[in-house]
């Protein structure tokens, strides 16, 4: 192991998920992720007992220690503004409790009760608002999340070739038992298409990500950037989910990158109940990459501009 003891949420979760695979076959999505946490945990001396729902006012999720007995409970937000990410939040505590519990025995109840503070209280993950080893430690949890609900192979397959519609992220959506911003998430970080996704709110940026062949040609969403004022989740803000079936062709000219601006297919979906609009950027692959390598290194913190200020 290069880490010492830290396991690899990628490796952890291809375990179970081979696990699962030699005992359901491919009938295993979407993944009955509560019985796995408990039939996983059961014969550790520190079980997962409960796994409920409960008021966590600002938390997504919660695993922590039974006071009197070597037992760990999962506590999900049951707001129903969360509803979409509650199996995604499971999967997160349950990467908790495989990666980076501390093993509760007999031993710690000695005196009746559990000294030791050793809960873990879950946010939605917010890149600036972690510490540097929360912000590890809830990463973790994330990708094991990620990998556990949504292997690599599988997802590969059920998409290889074909540009995202509003029909295939239902499809995966469905399979996986995730919301759409998980399934997007995922697909962005494994596809080997030009590609990113815009998460926003009140016209603005909270955060996004590209995929790497993006990446390497100069799109880079910070979060923050104003979302441009022709932008289908701008002139859309009104629709009711998805704006359209498919992406729309746009111009040069609505989205721009620190290159300068391309045309785009745009996929955008408007959530009222969310408040918050997401759109899917797909870009045409004949680029050349070589030639925009050569250039000059760009400044990760100036990627995205408006298109009004072209
Ligand atoms: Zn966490």
């Amino acid at each position: 192991m290069t880490h010492g003891k830290r396991k690899s949420p990628q490796k952890e979760a291809n375990r179970l998920s081979n696990l699962l695979r030699q005992v359901l076959g491919e009938d295993r999505f979407p993944v009955d992720v509560e019985a796995l946490a408990r039939e996983v945990s059961r014969n550790n001396e520190d079980p997962i007992g409960k796994i409920v729902g409960g008021e966590l006012p600002g938390f997504e999720g919660m695993l922590r220690p039974h006071r009197r007995r070597p037992e760990w409970h999962i506590v999900y937000n049951d707001d129903p503004r969360y509803r979409g990410r509650v199996r995604f939040t499971i999967a997160h505590e349950f990467g908790h409790y495989q990666l980076h519990r501390p093993p509760l025995s007999a031993q710690d109840y000695v005196s009746g009760t559990l000294e030791r503070d050793c809960d873990f209280q879950c946010k939605p993950l917010r890149p600036s608002a972690w510490q540097d080893a929360d912000r590890q430690r809830e990463e973790e949890a994330d990708t094991f999340a990620s990998f556990l609900l949504m292997p690599l192979d599988d997802y590969r397959a059920q998409v290889v070739g074909e540009e995202m519609t509003v029909e295939l992220l239902n499809h995966v959506t469905d399979r996986y038992g995730v919301s759409l911003t998980a399934a997007c998430r995922k697909w962005i970080d494994f596809t080997d298409k030009r590609a990113a996704m815009v998460v926003a709110r009140d016209g603005y940026a909270k955060w996004g990500r590209a995929s790497k062949s993006a990446l390497k040609s100069g799109i880079f969403v910070r979060s923050g950037i104003p979302i441009p004022d022709d932008a289908l989740a701008a002139v859309s803000a009104n629709a009711r989910g998805f704006v359209s079936d498919r992406a729309i062709p746009r111009p040069a000219g609505v989205w721009s990158f620190s290159r300068g601006s391309q045309p785009v297919r745009e996929l955008a979906m408007v959530s009222e109940f969310l408040d918050m609009s997401l759109t899917i950027l797909q870009f045409d692959e004949d680029v050349d990459l070589r030639q925009i390598e050569a250039e000059e290194p760009w400044d990760a913190y100036d990627q995205l501009r408006s298109g009004r200020n072209q």
